[in-house]
């Protein structure tokens, strides 16, 4: 296909099946103009600026034992921590001295009364700590309707749960199959969230076992078709102790995994023009410039971890998790993310809402 037939896919307004297929295996330079046309419509449609929310990872002591992840309950060896009511407190209040407008309280999954009733409380706190002043982005797996609703009630505004692969087939295979890991029961949570009013996100993980390219486009219709607030979706990285490290040498590399994930934001943003598309951590282990170079490709969200450093290390996702030890001050004082500063306006203080979320709000 000549240049001109590729720019005329890129410049489609609608993408099918077919399209994205195609577009998600581009190289340079046509990957390059798709990269740049998302890029300009990132900043037509989501506006200008880069929105900031600090990520507190408050316990990484989860009920579940997906295959890929590295804090699933079965890594006996792992330490569990759990942050106390002060820490989490103290954590969000420097969030806001810092000059971030939202946080995120993430963690693992558990659905006990203590946990769940643990969590309205922490929401209250904050809210009377800080004013009122942060927004709230809840990650905390999958809950029941009724659960969901009191977090809502009680001042989460936003939750992400990511759907990790919109195949059910291949869902299954990246959990064990038993009744805590059904992909049913994801789906469901994720229309309540929808339905109760939070600013929903979902992602999925790029470069997994037994992926394809098929999948991937799959993925963005299926965000596109659940009508997304926003998104994070970064490289599946390895973890060792989990069962998918035996299949680590059967995957396309990481460098490959990363221009994939470029591609799927670059697409996602097309796709969905004024949604909240977060450039993920895990970008930035594969490569130095890995957020700078997500931003560039259409993301606008940028969620810098600020747990207490002690506990960073055992939130272990993956391998080579960075930012374990870095500590972020002042956002508009500190000398971090200079291209991102550089290229785009930073929104200092702000809440950051999804324009696609406001808008379907009338506001
Ligand atoms: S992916 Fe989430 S739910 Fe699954 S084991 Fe890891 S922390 Fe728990």
């Amino acid at each position: 296909m000549n240049m001109q037939s590729i720019r005329n896919i890129i410049l489609k307004s609608h993408y099918d099946r077919e399209d994205l297929v195609h577009l998600l295996q581009l190289r340079d330079p046509e990957k390059a103009e798709l990269l740049e046309h998302a890029s300009g419509i990132r900043k037509k449609y989501a506006g200008d600026q880069i929105y900031f929310r600090g990520l507190i990872e408050f316990s990484n002591i989860c009920r579940k034992n997906c295959l890929y992840c590295g804090i699933r309950s079965a890594h006996k060896g792992l330490k569990r921590y759990n942050l106390n009511d002060e820490e989490v407190l103290e954590t969000a209040r420097y969030a806001l001295d810092c000059n971030y407008g939202s946080i995120v309280l993430q963690s693992g999954e558990l659905e006990s009364k203590h946990f769940t009733g643990r969590v309205n409380g922490l929401l209250n706190k904050i809210h009377q700590h800080t004013g009122g002043r942060l927004r709230i982005t809840l990650s905390c797996g999958e809950q029941n309707r009724e659960t969901c609703l009191r977090w809502f009630e009680s001042g989460a505004h936003r939750y992400l749960l990511r759907i990790e692969a919109s195949n059910p087939e291949l869902y299954g295979r990246l959990h064990p199959g038993d009744q805590k890991h059904l992909y049913s029961r994801r789906l469901e949570c994720l229309y309540d969230l929808k339905d109760i009013g939070y600013q929903t996100g979902t992602g999925v993980m790029i470069g997994l076992p037994f992926q394809t390219i098929a999948d991937l486009a799959d993925d963005l219709l299926f965000m596109k078709q659940y009508d997304v607030d926003m998104v994070g979706m970064g490289p599946y990285l390895e973890h060792e102790n989990t069962p998918f490290y035996h299949l680590r040498n059967l995957l396309p590399g990481h460098f490959e995994r990363f221009q994939l994930t470029l591609k799927m934001i670059a697409l996602l943003r097309i796709m969905m023009k004024d949604i909240n598309i977060a450039a993920t951590t895990a970008t930035q282990t594969i490569d130095p410039s890995g957020r700078e170079l997500a931003v560039d490709a259409g993301a606008n969200v940028i969620m810098p971890n600020i747990t207490p450093v002690k506990y960073r290390q055992y939130y272990s996702l993956y391998n080579g998790k960075p930012f374990i030890n870095e500590t972020f001050p002042d956002l508009e004082q500190s000398s971090d993310f200079p291209g991102i500063k550089l290229n785009n306006q930073i929104a200092y203080g702000e809440w950051g809402d999804s324009i696609h979320y406001l808008k379907k709000q009338g506001s």
